[in-house]
């Protein structure tokens, strides 16, 4: 619960960029509309940027990063990232109600969306602060006698930070913080629909911090160009991403030609494999829960249960019973725990891959179309396909709406398989009365990371990436940090 005690708390956010220091308006003035997905009203504006305003932000941080200090001096960071910290912990109210009027997600579950990244401001701060940047990994012998060699850990220069709308403030502190810790600047451009919650951050940055001008910038934009002229400028010598998988391909292109790092986390399309002594009342209604809680809008969620044919039935009716009464409705409403679709093209995306579904031999098991008690604001009922094919599109498609797809197997190699039958490897359940088995069976599984019986994979000190195409490096944990490190060897006399 939050402290939002409003029935409708729709707050427009800053309209203004963060440029070399200045918060500004695009160049020649231009603003998009930004709506509240619970009400379909435009809420407020937004600065919409150019590629030139994106290009002067570039060269600001490239000034910032070879002539400033920031790359150099850890403990300034570290002051700076804590100022950060408080600040942001100081406006966490005024920053909630801007999330939720954007995202449109309920007010009763952003704990995990503002809580926690702003608690992840400091976690960095402080690891970045203790970190070890230079190792001595002593005498090593070469054709001309022995050489002492250190790793010298460098920033790698100035990141590109392109977010998307499902958790757009956690996300734009997630791929920023550590870059910044690490000595990086930054050029942070957030969603379309969710521009705010970056332009929060830089409007903070700029009043309520000693950041450098052109350390941090954030240039807001309703056009795709503005996101691809910084992941192609040569300015920038990495871009870190969250988003669909065909973005994710735009961007390695577009950054190859000056073979930038790129740290990309994307679609996902996971599986819950339910192993047939699972202990169904527990493991189903929390699937359930995870399905509908961001509206699907997650790209971690395990989408695919997979359930052993002797208990099909069993698990099907544990599923339909707690999508039919998960608690949905205006996110401003506490105990609500479904919000919206964020937006009419997104819930007609959902729609269309329900219908594809049915069209392909789905069963409906529940749910399947726009509840009638909510008219307005774009809501999707939780859903329930059954006996879903493997290869049809619904199977393999990332649908990003509360939306369940099930498949029947029998024996538990015919369920790995069915679960590695996708090109993405993001993430995995598995559930069973047997730990043993299942960690064995999680083993199998062809994906980057996996949760056994409802323990979750996921946090600030463990490595989170995808495999095949669902990503490239880590975030969060050691691996997390590195990535916005080059490891500098450097070989010397004894
Ligand atoms: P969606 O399709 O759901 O909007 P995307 O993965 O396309 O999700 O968008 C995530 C982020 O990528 C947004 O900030 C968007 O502006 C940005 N983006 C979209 N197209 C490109 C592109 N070609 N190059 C760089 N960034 C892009």
């Amino acid at each position: 619960m939050t402290a939002v005690e409003s029935d409708s708390g729709v707050l427009a956010g800053e309209q203004r960029m963060l440029i070399d220091g200045e918060l500004v308006g695009a160049a020649g003035g231009a603003v998009f509309d930004v709506e509240h997905p619970a009400s379909e009203e435009v809420a407020g504006q937004c600065a919409d940027g150019t590629v030139e305003d994106m290009a002067r932000a570039v060269s600001a941080a490239r000034r910032a990063f070879d002539a400033g200090e920031w790359s150099r001096d850890v403990q300034f960071r570290f002051h700076c990232l804590m100022q950060l910290h408080d600040a942001l912990d100081r406006h966490k109210e005024h920053l909630r109600r801007v999330l939720v009027t954007e995202v449109g997600c309920p007010v009763t579950v952003t704990g995990s969306q503002i809580e926690d990244p702003i608690s992840e401001v400091k976690h960095w701060a402080e690891y970045g602060r203790d970190f070890d940047y230079l190792v001595d990994t002593g005498l090593h012998n070469t054709a001309l006698g022995p050489a002492r060699r250190k790793l010298h850990h460098e920033p790698v220069g100035v990141v590109g930070a392109i977010t998307p709308w499902n958790v757009p403030f956690y996300l734009n502190i997630a791929e920023t913080v550590p870059a910044l810790m690490a000595g990086n600047t930054v050029v942070l451009k957030p969603a379309q629909l969710t521009p705010w919650s970056g332009s929060e951050l830089g409007r903070i940055v700029a009043e309520e911090t000693d950041i450098p001008a052109g350390v941090f910038n954030v240039v807001t934009s309703n056009a795709n160009e503005v996101g691809a002229a910084l992941s192609a400028d040569p300015g920038v010598d990495m871009i870190t991403f969250t988003g669909s998988t065909a973005t994710g391909r735009a961007i390695l292109a577009a950054g190859a030609s000056t073979v930038k790092k790129t740290l990309l986390e994307l679609g996902g399309k996971s599986a819950h494999i339910v192993l047939d002594d699972a202990d169904f009342n527990s493991s189903l209604p929390l699937a359930a829960m995870m399905a509908c809680v961001m509206s699907g809008q997650s790209c971690i969620l395990p989408s695919r249960i997979l359930l052993p044919r002797s208990r099909y039935d069993e698990g099907l009716a544990v599923l339909k019973a707690s999508m039919e009464n998960f608690p949905m409705g205006d996110p401003w409403t506490p105990g609500n725990m479904q919000g919206p679709q964020i937006s009419a093209t997104q819930r007609q995306k959902v729609l269309g891959l329900i219908e594809s579904g049915l069209a392909s031999g789905a069963r409906l098991v529940t749910g399947g179309g726009v509840p009638e008690s909510l008219p307005v604001g774009y809501y999707v009922q939780p859903t329930l396909l059954a006996d879903v094919d493997p290869d049809s599109t619904i199977a393999q498609e990332e649908i990003f709406g509360p939306v369940l797809t099930v498949t029947p197997y029998d024996g538990d190699d015919e369920a790995i398989a069915i679960a590695n039958n996708t090109i993405y490897g993001l993430s995995g359940e598995v559930s069973s009365a047997d730990v043993d088995r299942a960690f064995a069976v999680a083993t199998r599984m062809r994906t980057g990371n996996v949760t056994i019986n409802g323990k979750s994979h996921f946090g600030i000190d463990s490595p989170f990436g995808g495999t095949k195409q669902s990503g490239l490096g880590y975030r969060n944990g050691t691996q997390g940090y590195q990535e916005y490190l080059h490891i500098k060897t450097i070989g010397m006399p004894e």
